[in-house]
């Protein structure tokens, strides 16, 4: 018997093929942790800190496994015991600690982190009971809480604890550590913070509580409700117990290295990610001053140390506080931001690149621009039209602040353990040395022989035969292995266009109604959850569960058509749907989607992309090719004018086209109506027909066409599979090990001294 099945053995005290799953999975994070903690190295003397509101892990066992070099002899030795691996992962509750791309990307970077032998950190929040758990009832969303903490999971609670003072009160918090191991490398450690005092009790119905009580649900929900003034300044509170916490964790270290302060630039490297974390620079001058720095030389030792990502362009994620929020808060935050204002405003004219307005509203971007020394956007795209359009009068003052880094994902989450079949054929060949360099995988693009593309064939196959038994027992809903697998999962949003998606199931079900049958079915996947509060994409989801319903239970257009909305979707279901997927709809408004991450997962698992020239599509088109991706509407410059005119009216493209009009009109039509609420439907026809702020019509008819163009392409199946075979073999530039590199190269730089290619 090997070492880890004797060590399991002991930690699960008594025979594996004695156990239950969840015995295996605890016995295994026992050990797991334990070596973990082995390969913990002691800091070099630079350090970057991640700071962020969201960190949307996924589960953990199976990753740390694959990064510790595990994997294989565990999933033995339990099929030894009559035990599936599988299984065991099922066990373990995903940590809802994240609502979507943003949170993702930091748990990517963490493990690239940790894989590149980086000395760095994550800094957050230890959320109980996260976003929401979201369920279906009679065709609506119903938010539910989602606690994700048992009495053994992979938090380490530690002997650290920090006073956080806030106007009313002030709370002592409580650190807790998860290990990010890093692969076949240093083990890095995401620190989430949390209070003692939290009281899952004042949960209410849903996911209501008293919004009032900070002691008792400061870390209760990520991104609780922010409708009414309480919700807008817990945000506030949880904000600052962020920073607050993470910046008395960062001095604390650096002087236990020998930093005296003054030189803290050469100690700490602080990435905010978007502007939840943006309180630190102010937080951070405070706590120097109290240290005994000058406060201009806090300023300027800040100001070296701190750089800011931005994540979107949309006007309502640029957050804006009230003054009057933070003096009641954070009153001693208020006096500092006021001096870092003025000295703006001292130097340029130009109110619009003020921290605080003529309305005494504080724009925390603005403060992360002029007091950190980076800005980067997370495309080219993206930090294109932050240059040239949305923080144009920000990069005339700072063009030397200004770069690019292209969001990414990590190979061993997003391939090595989702796609084990597909992982294998890679290995088998080209090697396994892309696992570490990614750059190898172009190799792949040479195996575009018969036989090898028969083989990727079967592995799509194979992976949505998987699919289609997960969706049959989570949901009872069955599908056709040999469709279409067309999937479009992400946040719920309009800028999506999720709603163009379902004008186009409209479409194909009236077709088929009308006789025009397919010769290859077409399965619809959809996944999303809306914000509590986000009425119309709440609608936009009843839509589509009014569709699934209709559809589905039609016998002449079920044999054709499918349509399923995935319940809940999180880390753990995009694992299982990404390698199934034939055709992945990235079909955002161009200009409005900074990158996307899951464009690339898709792109990795051998799906072709149908989308739009948005974000990191952009340079998927480009490494690709236009014979390998489906490329359609309007372009960034056109979308970007159209609003700058205002003159973009939904209801002329209505009038101009019969099957947008008999689409759009079907939402309200009786069939819909019947299995649907009249609310929910008109308000959504109306929003479609009188604003339509995302120009959804815009690009309707672009979007049908090439839609069919890859339905029809589709039918060839060696041709298709050349394309699956090119989308693979070019994904290497969309490792966040490349990202990661970028961002250490020319934002943190951290040296040879804290890099260390292997563990001890
Ligand atoms: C990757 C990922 C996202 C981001 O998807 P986009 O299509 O880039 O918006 C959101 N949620 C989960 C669970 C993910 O894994």
């Amino acid at each position: 018997m090997g070492k880890i099945a004797e060590e399991l053995k002991k930690r699960c005290g008594k025979e594996i093929s004695l156990c239950d799953n969840r015995e295996l999975y605890y016995g295994l994070l026992a050990l797991v942790q334990e070596e973990a903690g082995k390969r913990e190295i002691s800091d070099g003397k630079k350090k970057v800190y991640y700071i962020s509101a969201e960190f949307l892990i996924g589960k953990l066992l199976s990753n740390n496994l694959i990064n510790l070099g595990w994997y294989d002899e565990v999933r033995d030795v339990l099929a030894a015991n009559g035990k599936d691996i599988c299984q065991v992962e099922e066990a373990e509750p995903e940590p809802s600690l994240g609502n979507g791309g943003l949170g993702r990307l930091a748990a990517c970077f963490l493990d690239s982190m940790a894989g590149l032998g980086l000395n760095g950190a994550g800094i957050g929040l230890n959320y109980h009971m996260g976003l929401f758990k979201q369920e279906f009832e009679d065709c609506l969303q119903k938010e539910m809480p989602n606690p994700w903490i048992e009495d053994k999971s992979w938090l380490i609670r530690r002997e650290v604890s920090y006073p956080v003072r806030f106007g009313k009160l002030t709370v002592h918090s409580r650190l807790y550590d998860i290990a990010v191991t890093g692969y076949q490398n240093r083990t890095d450690w995401l620190h989430l913070f949390d209070v003692e005092s939290v009281d899952e009790g004042i949960v209410e119905e849903g996911i209501s509580f008293d919004k009032e009580e900070i002691g008792k649900n400061l870390t209760l929900f990520l991104y609780p409700d922010d409708s009414d003034e309480a919700g807008r300044k817990l945000r506030i509170y949880q904000q600052y117990f962020m920073v607050s916490n993470g910046a008395q964790l960062i001095l604390d270290e650096c002087v236990r290295k020998g930093c005296d302060l003054h030189d803290l630039p050469d100690y700490a490297v602080i990435q905010i990610n978007d502007t939840h974390p943006s309180m630190v620079i102010p937080e951070l001058i405070r706590l120097l001053v109290e240290r005994g720095i000058d406060f201009d030389e806090a300023v300027e030792i800040v100001k070296r140390t701190c750089a800011y990502t931005n994540h979107t362009i949309l006007a309502e994620a640029l957050e804006k506080w009230p003054a009057a929020y933070l003096k009641e808060v954070v009153p001693q935050l208020v006096p500092i931001i006021e001096i870092l204002d003025d000295r703006i405003r001292r130097k340029y004219e130009k109110p619009s690149v003020a921290i605080i307005d003529r309305q005494d509203v504080v724009h925390m971007a603005h403060m992360d621009i002029h007091y950190g020394f980076s800005v980067n956007g997370v495309a080219y795209l993206h930090t294109e039209i932050l240059k040239n359009t949305e923080l144009k009068e920000f990069y005339d003052l700072y063009p030397e602040k200004f770069n690019n880094k292209t969001n990414g994902i990590t190979f061993r989450r997003w391939l090595l353990h989702c796609n084990h079949p597909l992982a294998d054929f890679i290995t088998g060949k080209i090697g396994s040395g892309y696992k570490k360099n990614v750059a190898e995988l172009e190799k792949l693009g040479t195996f575009d022989d018969e036989a090898s593309l028969k083989e990727l064939l079967a592995i799509k196959h194979q992976n949505k035969l998987a699919l289609k038994h997960y969706l049959m027992e989570t949901q009872g809903i069955e599908v056709d292995e040999n469709s279409i697998f067309d999937i479009q999962v992400k946040r719920l949003h309009e800028y999506k266009r999720q709603q163009m998606n379902a004008l186009y199931v409209i479409h194909k079900y009236l077709e088929i109604k009308r006789g025009k049958v397919l010769s290859t079915p077409i399965t619809v996947i959809f996944g999303a959850k809306a914000a509590p509060a986000y009425v119309i994409a709440k609608d936009i989801i009843h839509l589509i569960l009014c569709l699934e319903k209709l559809v589905n239970s039609d016998p002449k257009v079920s044999p054709y058509l499918k349509v399923v909305m995935v319940e809940n979707y999180n880390v753990t279901k995009a694992e299982k749907l990404i390698p199934a997927c034939d055709i992945s709809e990235q079909i955002s408004l161009a200009s409005k989607e900074a990158s996307g991450t899951g464009n690339m997962k898709f792109m990795l698992n051998g799906a072709v992309t149908l989308g739009t020239m948005d974000g990191a599509n952009v340079e998927i088109a480009d490494l690709v090719g236009k014979e390998n991706i489906y490329i359609f509407g309007e372009s960034s410059e056109t979308v970007i004018e159209h609003y700058a005119k205002a003159d973009y009216v939904s209801r002329d493209y209505y009038e101009k086209n019969e099957d947008i009009k008999e689409a759009v009109d079907f939402i309200v039509g009786k069939e819909l109506m019947e299995l649907g609420t009249e609310e929910n439907l008109r308000r959504l026809h109306d929003e479609l027909l009188k604003k339509d702020w995302f120009m959804t019509l815009l690009d309707y008819e672009s979007y049908a066409q090439a839609r069919e163009q890859a339905y029809k392409d589709y039918e060839d199946r060696m041709e298709w599979a050349k394309k699956m075979l090119v989308n693979i073999s070019k994904a290497g530039f969309f490792s966040s090990d490349r990202t990661i590199e970028e961002y250490n190269r020319d934002i943190w730089k951290l040296g040879k001294d804290e890099q260390d290619s292997k563990a001890e």
